[in-house]
């Protein structure tokens, strides 16, 4: 009965997180039933945990990619070259099946990049979550929105504290958590969604360290003209940031940058962009 139950946390565990690896979860079972039939042996811990990532890499980078585009779903890109500035914040987002887009995103993202580098040679556009490779509706958490292919989030653009240089990384680990907070006199909309009782509005900055925030800080001029790009494609729909950076980087004219309201969480950390 405890195996049972500890198989079935497993296997929702891994599909919440990852979407297929519950799957590969019960695959392995069997391979490994297969496996120590014919030895007669028990495999033993490490064999185990081999035999799951080996399954797990195997579907990952050779079996799913092609399975996903028959469903219209594309892997971004997995680092930056030469031709092509984008690149994740964290091997993670890739090795959990968490960056799959609709084609249509990739070249949104493949423009914005080209033109961005053309006026700012170094810069790169960093991304982190996006979307699980199959089923629409199937939610990749936190983010209940992010669900059908059409979402993306970006890191702002980041530079160092000291020298001024484009970092193309995030304060945070995650790419989420550090907070551009509003300044006096700008609209406070995380204090107006905690007094409304909106609890989960911050929580990231929480759950977040900041051992980071004072040291790469975040290029005002570059963010805002990233953000611009993106808002001026048609094949975008919404872009989620708070309203004191709208404000402060001079977006206004743009309809397609709103406010998401208090029941999401706080967007002054990064950019959610949907088609
Ligand atoms: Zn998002």
């Amino acid at each position: 009965m405890l195996t049972f139950l500890k198989r079935i946390s497993i296997i929702l565990l891994l599909t919440v997180l990852t979407q297929v690896g519950g799957l590969i979860y019960l695959l392995y079972q069997a391979v490994k039933i297969i496996l120590e039939k014919r030895s007669r042996n028990k495999m033993g811990t490490l064999g185990r945990i081999g035999l799951y990532l080996t399954l797990y890499l195997v579907a990952t980078f050779l079996i799913i990619p092609p399975i996903a585009k028959q469903f219209g779903r594309v892997p971004m890109p997995y680092y930056a070259t030469q031709k092509s500035a984008i690149k994740p914040l964290t091997i993670f987002t890739y090795l959990l099946n968490r960056h799959y887009v609709k084609p249509r995103l990739v070249e949104v993202i493949a423009r914005t990049a080209h033109t961005l580098k053309k006026e700012f040679p170094n810069c790169q556009i960093v991304y982190l979550d996006a979307n699980f490779p199959f089923w629409n509706g199937f939610p990749l958490l936190p983010h209940l929105s992010h669900n059908d292919g059409r979402k993306l989030d970006l890191a702002f653009v980041y530079k160092d504290a000291q020298t001024l240089k484009i970092r193309n990384t995030s304060p945070s680990f995650t790419g989420y958590g550090v907070n551009e907070t509003p300044r006096k006199g700008e609209v406070n909309q995380p204090n107006i969604c905690r007094k409304k009782g909106h609890w989960q509005y911050s929580v990231l900055e929480k759950i977040t360290p900041q051992w980071n925030k004072d040291k790469i800080i975040v290029d005002d001029a570059k963010t805002k003209r990233l953000i611009q790009l993106l808002a001026k494609q048609k094949a975008v729909g919404k872009i989620f940031l708070e309203p004191h950076l709208k404000t402060r980087w001079g977006l206004g004219n743009y309809a397609k940058i709103r406010y998401h309201g208090c029941h999401a969480v706080r967007h002054d950390d990064h950019i959610h962009l949907q088609l």
